[in-house]
């Protein structure tokens, strides 16, 4: 096992410089009872008291040596993201907002259907990758999330509903890497996160329940199926280069073709050959929605197995775009079906509380400015709208 992580572990810890055990993969985890030469079943225990029972306090770990929690108690801590406001929607989606390590907030949201409960994750503090359309974008970049933070979501939701413990109702089946922030630009501490999710000591969620959702960072991408298996859904948005240059600005960096082709290599990866790829196309009245647009997506869709999923556009303050019209919405579905594909429509939920898709934002500083930059933007625009007034036409 490589040993990345310098554990000190002979003195007593300052609160900051303790290890957070929430955030520690079950390889790390494993490394780290090592290193205080504990055996290795001592990861399970932990793990269960952590993910499954919610235990933050070392001194309730009773399976654990008095002298072993007296240490852990020492040199590390179990720290969630605090929890900072908690709304439910009239339909039932519930959206959380944490405060992060510096004191930056992200945002989780979790939208219960029949049978299954997919709770939407935070990967970053905002992000970097500025596509048009979206809310957090605008926002601009902090910084990555840790793995304590994004784990740290779950664990906050599960908590929010009291559900730790085995139960046969369990508020999250599922969790999508599609909340703030791109996930593949924080690779290792997603990863991490994602075998948490997926560890029978932990979550025990199957890697069918959890999905990596990403704009299309290739290398990345490229590397991704050579250390998890997890479902992937590719965020394209557009038909063809030039709109997508537009709304997904990192395609003018790795273009459709090399999205593409990536996305076909991670299912090559695959153990199991009938896994497909999510492809996330989000419907902007009049900019990606035409019949033209239909059928360039099924024709290029045609290389990849695949399943799309429309994503009605859902506005938020200066989005600049529009609301699909229904009459668009199903033609563009209409013309898909038509071509063999598998579509499905994304009901827009939580509406009411901003947690609609696209419209997270959270509430942290902007290394990048580009908030600013945007606020400066449709001022002037609204500026420039004004009516002007003619000296002597007035009355
Ligand atoms: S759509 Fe995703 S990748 Fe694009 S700016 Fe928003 S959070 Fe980032």
């Amino acid at each position: 096992m490589t040993s990345e992580i310098a554990y000190k572990v002979d003195t007593p810890h300052p609160r900051e410089e303790r290890v957070n055990l929430l955030g520690l993969s079950p390889a790390k985890l494993e490394q780290f009872f090592a290193e205080l030469g504990e055996k290795r079943f001592r990861v399970s225990q932990v793990l269960k008291w952590i993910h499954q029972r919610g235990v933050t306090d070392f001194e309730r770990m009773t399976d654990l040596s008095r002298s072993l929690r007296t240490k852990l108690a020492e040199i590390a801590e179990v720290r969630p993201p605090e929890l900072v406001s908690d709304h439910l929607s009239e339909d039932g989606t519930r959206k959380w907002l944490v405060r992060t390590d510096g004191g930056d907030c992200v945002e989780m949201v979790l939208i219960p259907e029949q049978g299954r409960g997919t709770l939407c994750v935070s990967s970053q503090i905002g992000c970097s990758l500025d596509c048009s359309f979206c809310a957090t974008g605008k926002q601009g970049f902090s910084r990555n999330l840790s793995a304590a933070e994004i784990i740290g979501q779950v664990w906050v939701a599960l908590d929010s509903f009291q559900a730790f413990g085995p139960r046969p109702d369990r508020p999250v089946t599922n969790v999508v890497m599609m909340g703030m922030g791109e996930p593949l630009m924080n690779f290792d501490n997603v990863v991490d996160a994602m075998n948490l999710m997926m560890d029978d000591c932990a979550y025990g969620l199957s890697k069918r329940r959890v999905t990596l959702s990403t704009a299309g960072v290739v290398p990345q991408l490229d590397r991704l199926g050579d250390v998890t298996d997890v479902s992937l859904a590719i965020s394209l948005h557009a038909p063809n280069n030039e709109l997508r240059d537009e709304l997904v600005p990192i395609n003018r960096k790795y273009p459709l073709e090399q999205l593409i082709e990536s996305a076909g290599n991670y299912l090559a990866k695959l153990p199991d050959t009938h896994r497909k790829v999510t492809v996330e196309y989000t419907l902007i009245g009049g900019v990606n929605d035409r019949p033209e647009h239909a059928r360039q997506l099924a024709q290029l869709m045609k290389a990849l197995p695949c399943k799309i999923n429309l994503i009605p556009f859902n506005p938020f303050p200066n989005a600049g775009y529009e609301r699909v019209s229904g009459n668009a919405l199903y033609r563009f579905r209409d013309i898909l079906t038509r071509a063999g594909h598998t579509v499905t429509v994304r009901t827009t939920r939580g509406d009411d509380i901003a947690a609609a898709c696209g419209q997270l934002a959270g509430k942290f500083n902007d290394r990048t400015r580009r908030k600013a930059r945007h606020e400066a933007r449709y001022r002037r625009q609204e500026e420039q709208e004004q009516p002007v007034k003619m000296v002597g036409m007035e009355g």
